[in-house]
């Protein structure tokens, strides 16, 4: 697999930032460079709308490791 060179300043390094369109109500995920912030390419807003999904199953986790432990912590 080749790496990806920004454009702009050469850079390897990118990062992932979301970003509103004007007049849209849906964040997009833009890839970006993390060097000088050329953005590079846009993620699916579905893909976007999947890890929003998972996000919210690894907060119902959470929570639910956070009563686990406390009920733990009750019976001691
Ligand atoms: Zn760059």
């Amino acid at each position: 697999m080749t790496i990806s060179t920004c454009g702009k300043c050469g850079g390897h390094s990118f990062e992932l930032a979301l970003f509103t369109p004007i007049g849209d109500s849906r964040k997009l995920t833009l890839v970006q460079c993390s060097a000088c912030g050329v953005a590079v390419g846009a993620l699916d807003p579905s893909t976007g709308s999947q890890i929003e999904v998972l996000r919210s199953e690894v907060a119902a986790i959470d929570q639910k490791l956070a009563r686990i432990a406390q009920a733990l912590q009750e019976w001691r």
